[in-house]
């Protein structure tokens, strides 16, 4: 499977550093910002590094800054900072489905940027395919074997 990893940085400032009450999302900057129960958390970036290399924090401080020409009256000291795998695929869509080698080997991975957000329908297409019922949508753009 083409399955590479997008690296994406974010840091958590205390709760209430950026004076939010909502996620905004900086098109075109790269960034967004989401007040959290966990504090204001700045996210983004794309990095392919792979699996090994060490996290470059310096995203972070380009997120840092970038958040700062947006709202000069922030706070960003005091942070957590963090860096994950998003699992990505070459056209964007996950690959949700049966192996081709076996039926009983189903495939849920590749959600890239998009995890969160597809957690739910992906586990209720797998549902459905497990109990070999109708899925919610058609699987076919999903298939493994699109590859
Ligand atoms: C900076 C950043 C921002 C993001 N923002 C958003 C967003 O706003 N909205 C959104 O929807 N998504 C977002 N995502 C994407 C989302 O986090 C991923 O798409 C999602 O986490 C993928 O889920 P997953 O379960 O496939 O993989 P993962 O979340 O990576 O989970 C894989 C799990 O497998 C475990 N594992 C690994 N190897 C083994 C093994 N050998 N045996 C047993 N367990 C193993 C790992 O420990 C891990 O718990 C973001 C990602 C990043 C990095």
């Amino acid at each position: 499977m083409p399955l590479d990893t997008e690296r994406g940085y974010n840091v958590t400032l205390p709760s209430g550093s950026l004076g939010l009450t909502r996620p905004v999302l900086f098109e075109g900057h790269g960034f967004v910002i989401s007040p959290l129960d966990t504090g204001d958390r700045v996210g983004g970036a794309v990095e392919f590094a792979g699996l090994k290399a060490a996290p470059n924090y310096a995203r972070v401080d380009a997120l840092i800054a970038r958040a700062r020409r947006f709202l000069p009256e922030g706070r960003f000291e005091g942070g957590t900072r963090w860096m994950g795998f998003r699992p990505s695929i070459p056209d964007s869509l996950p690959v949700i489905g049966p192996s081709r080698r076996s039926p009983r080997v189903l495939h849920a991975f590749g959600h890239g940027h998009y995890g969160l957000t597809q957690a739910a329908i992906t586990a209720d297409i797998v549902t459905a395919q497990v109990m070999g019922l109708p899925t919610p949508l058609s699987p076919a753009p999903f298939s493994a074997q699109r590859f």
